[in-house]
């Protein structure tokens, strides 16, 4: 049979700098092209700029790196079909994988074994309509669902939606500030004030390589 094709941004070894996977070193495929266009993206090189490759190419290249994790990331990986062949793939080859995603797509057919980190993204990034709401009900106790917070009113919002839907009983849920705009002290004083049940996370690798860097 005949190997599926993505459209494949970058594929590169470093740190992972987010979710509760943070500090692993591991491999990433950063697939090609995003449907939505979040304010606060750090990605904009991956909307259209790629290479196609067969997934047979890419399990061949994520080889030679010998990880023990892989992430698939974006751009959004689940705009693509043969994401969902990648990723049986990866796990047949007994990696630890993950899956970044934006949201904006059902997550029903990715492999329970995956670790999902699926965003919800919050008003201020301009892509709060576009949600597959029924995600909450399709997350495994290992998944985690995050919030990306630019303002208190996000804060309030996101918030509220844990609360409304009792997110902290399916699955981790992760608030991080979006850089620039809000302080990770200011996040943290919300979080204890307020007693959300969340974990704050800050973007590691913006701290290790500095805010620009790519490929990390
Ligand atoms: S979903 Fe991710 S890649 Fe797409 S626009 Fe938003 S931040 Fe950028």
């Amino acid at each position: 049979m005949e190997s599926p094709t993505l459209k494949i941004n970058e594929i590169f070894f470093s740190i992972q700098g987010e979710s509760l996977l943070a500090g692993k070193p591991t491999l990433f495929i950063r697939t090609a092209t995003c449907n939505l266009r979040c304010t606060y993206c750090d990605t904009k090189y991956a909307y259209w700029k790629g290479e196609v490759k067969t997934v047979d190419a890419i399990l061949e290249q994520v080889k030679t790196h010998t990880p023990e994790y892989v992430c698939v990331t974006g751009g959004e990986p689940l705009g693509q079909k043969a994401t969902i062949a990648l990723l049986e793939r990866l796990l047949q080859e007994k990696y630890i994988v993950s899956l970044e995603t934006n949201g904006s797509f059902s997550v029903v057919n990715v492999p329970k074994k995956v670790i999902k980190v699926i965003d919800i993204k919050c008003p201020e990034s301009g892509e709060a309509e576009s949600m597959a709401w029924e995600n909450f009900e399709l997350v495994e106790p290992h998944d985690q669902i995050k919030f990306v917070v630019s303002s208190r009113a996000d804060f309030d919002w996101a918030q509220g939606l844990c609360t409304e839907h009792k997110l902290h009983e399916r699955c981790t849920v992760l608030f991080s500030p979006a850089y620039g705009k809000v302080r990770p002290a200011e996040l943290a004083s919300w979080i204890l004030d307020s007693k959300a049940k969340v974990t704050l996370q800050v973007q590691m690798h913006k701290e290790i390589w500095g805010p620009n860097e790519r490929g990390v």
